[in-house]
């Protein structure tokens, strides 16, 4: 691992407009660089870099960090992956700390398997471009494909000889361990080679690393299997992996959304016209960890299939998991007895493009009119057809998103807009009490989440449930964002002096204030950012923006970032309810005085206004006869309360109605 040290050491060294510029043109504007943000296509440039705070922020997309966050959302980069390019990059010696002697076997154990693979990509791509064989036969196919020699390098393509243990007898000449051969199924048990005449596609992970191959054989024998693909091994997991995906995944960030073909060729193919966001699943059915490596890059998918509407049929299954990720899922049928890769060749890269942008179709409204088309007026076959549809929309998480599927495959099929909402609620709510089971011993907190859930049912027009829900959300992102407020002051002043007389620190001041109601908060970052600070005080060290930035946990840092360089805003609710006089400059590092009192009198309003409903509780529970004593203590309390209450609204100049 890398030491502690190290990686303070390279965050203080690495200037994040050094790196983002070796990407991005950056212009001077102010105090900042400004660019067009890689991270999503713009022509007006709000990619702005801050070189005082080293810090980059786009205001179109909100992507934001510092220069190693950008690196691994940029290449990909593990969080050490990025320290080490930072490293080398700076001439920074990294210092490793002591691990395990086993953490490090298992490293080298690694390293060593991908070096074998890296070897056989580089022997099989050698008998390709090289030998007589592998010209006449694998060259000449995939040139017949139209690929083109710079294609063919960059995706490294290969040919496997006939012979039987060719490649087995050459790596083992090389001094590659034979058993380590045998667990990458690069060679069998019987010491023969497990690829064999047939044309090879090396399978990348998401770094470029070859994890594995898929070898398609030119015989017509229809015996022999036409596709076969590495078995899994350590490095190679299938359902977690997608052809392409090394090489597409700036194309996807760029054009945020990622194409899904069926076959290695086609991903090659359209990847040489220009079309350079496209993975395949190579063959095998979508799994979730296949869906959740795209939505790292964009939740926008577009799957292209063969014009063969009964293939289309047998897949449309499997989109519903892409929905239940919350993924915009669009559908293109290409004409009858076409593959992408052949209607590319067949039409040419402009009329492709051109056709798949304009037959894209959203998929649930592309599976209603299909399976629609099959009933024929059979109502019996119809009713099942709503189901299946309905069931596809309840697996989508986003309740708004569900009830605009809702109103639209009513429209389709011609049904009432009310039977279609009672009958996805039915779904949904099955759904929710399922997973309720499962969790059974999980934490209030999820039991919480599904209850809210449950509330975000669409309602029946008449019953009003819709309107509970929605002042029960305003109350919540107002108390979220008094919380906000107080963790975005501790992060960009905290370490200011608040008092220079006497030596008191901003978030000395707010933490002796809040500490009691710690506990209280609702959102868990920003209890995390008061609870460090409070830690950071008990501890004397310095509390500075730096800090938070480079924090372990990613979200710290991520909201760090973001209330730090994002426009100042106040809760759009405070001025309305509360007419406090509201500041509008951007950044308000100068306000940190008036910031911090605002803050801690409006969390201690929310304390005083929550006990006084705890104790008009107690004053309610009283009855005559019960003694008076008590009653009246509480009443005391009550009218203590409102007194702290109205002093504190005098101080934030709230007026309170009666
Ligand atoms: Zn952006």
């Amino acid at each position: 691992m890398i030491s502690q040290n190290s990686v303070q050491q390279i965050l203080e060294t690495a200037k994040v407009e050094e790196i983002v510029e070796e990407y991005v043109n950056l212009k001077r504007r102010g105090v900042n660089l400004l660019g067009l943000c890689p991270f999503h296509n713009e022509k007006t440039p709000s990619f702005t870099v801050s070189p005082a705070k080293n810090i980059y922020k786009c205001f179109g997309c909100g992507k934001g960090g510092n220069a190693v966050q950008f690196l691994m959302e940029h290449e990909s980069f593990t969080f050490p992956e990025a320290l080490r390019h930072l490293a080398k990059k700076y001439n920074i010696e990294i210092e490793e700390t002591q691990t395990s002697q086993e953490n490090i076997e298992e490293r080298q154990y690694l390293d060593s398997l991908f070096i074998i693979t890296e070897f056989a990509k580089e022997y099989y791509s050698e008998q390709l471009l090289n030998t007589a064989k592998g010209k006449s036969i694998g060259l000449s196919y995939f040139k017949e494909r139209g690929f083109r020699e710079e294609t063919i390098k960059k995706f490294g393509l290969g040919y496997a000889p006939e012979k039987k243990d060719n490649f087995t007898l050459a790596a083992v000449q090389k001094g590659y361990n034979i058993e380590l051969l045998r667990k990458l199924a690069l060679t069998s048990q019987y010491n023969s080679d497990f690829f064999r005449n047939r044309v090879l596609f090396p399978i990348h992970n998401l770094s470029g690393k070859v994890i594995g191959f898929g070898g398609r054989t030119l015989q017509k024998d229809k015996k022999i299997p036409k596709y076969i693909n590495s078995t899994e091994t350590e490095i190679y997991n299938k359902s977690k992996v997608l052809y392409g995906a090394f090489h597409a995944k700036k194309g996807i960030r760029k054009d945020d959304e990622c194409i899904l073909v069926e076959g290695y060729t086609d991903v090659i193919s359209l990847h040489q016209a220009g079309i350079e966001n496209v993975v395949a699943s190579s063959g095998t059915s979508l799994t979730v960890g296949q869906i959740r490596l795209i939505k790292r890059f964009t939740p926008n998918i577009k799957i292209i299939y063969d014009g063969d509407p009964a293939g289309v049929k047998a897949a449309l299954r499997g989109i519903d998991l892409i929905l239940e990720q919350d993924m915009n899922v669009k559908v293109v049928l290409l004409p009858d007895n076409q593959d992408p890769d052949s209607y590319l060749q067949d039409v040419g890269s402009g009329d492709f493009k051109n056709f798949i942008d304009k037959n894209a179709e959203d998929f649930i409204i592309f599976k209603t009119n299909l399976l629609l088309k099959e009933t024929k007026g059979d109502p019996i076959k119809k009713t099942a057809v709503i189901k299946d549809v309905v069931n596809s929309i309840a697996g989508i998480p986003d309740p708004l998103k569900r009830s605009v599927y809702v109103k639209e495959c009513a429209h389709v099929l011609e049904m009432e807009e009310q039977v279609m909402i009672n009958e996805t609620n039915k779904i949904v709510r099955q759904k929710i009490y399922k997973k309720r089971q499962q969790d059974q011993i999980a934490s209030p907190k999820a039991q919480q989440q599904l209850t809210e859930e449950l509330m975000s049912l669409q309602p029946s027009p008449e019953s009003g449930i819709g309107n509970i829900k929605k002042d029960t959300q305003a109350s919540v992102s107002n108390i979220e964002f008094q919380e906000k407020d107080i963790a975005r002051i501790l992060v960009s002043s905290g370490g200011e002096l608040f008092d220079k007389e006497k030596n008191i620190t901003v978030a000395a001041y707010i933490l002796n204030n809040i500490e009691e109601v710690l506990d209280d908060f609702e959102n868990k970052i920003c209890e995390k950012i008061a609870k460090e600070s409070l830690n950071l005080l008990a501890n004397k060290k310095p509390i500075t923006t730096n800090f938070f930035f480079n924090h372990e946990d990613v979200q710290l840092g991520n909201f760090a970032i973001n209330v730090a360089i994002s426009n100042y805003e106040y809760s759009p609710n405070w001025k309305k309810m509360w007419d406090i006089d509201l500041q509008t400059q951007p950044i308000p590092e100068d306000n940190f005085l008036k910031d911090s009192i605002n803050a801690i009198n409006i969390f201690k309003l929310r304390k005083v206004e929550k006990m006084i409903v705890k104790n008009q509780q107690n004053l309610k529970g009283y009855t005559d006869d019960q003694e008076l004593k008590d009653y009246s203590k509480y009443q005391k309390i009550h009218l203590k309360l409102e007194a702290i209450k109205i002093e504190l609204s005098k101080k934030l100049g709230i007026v309170i109605l009666k």
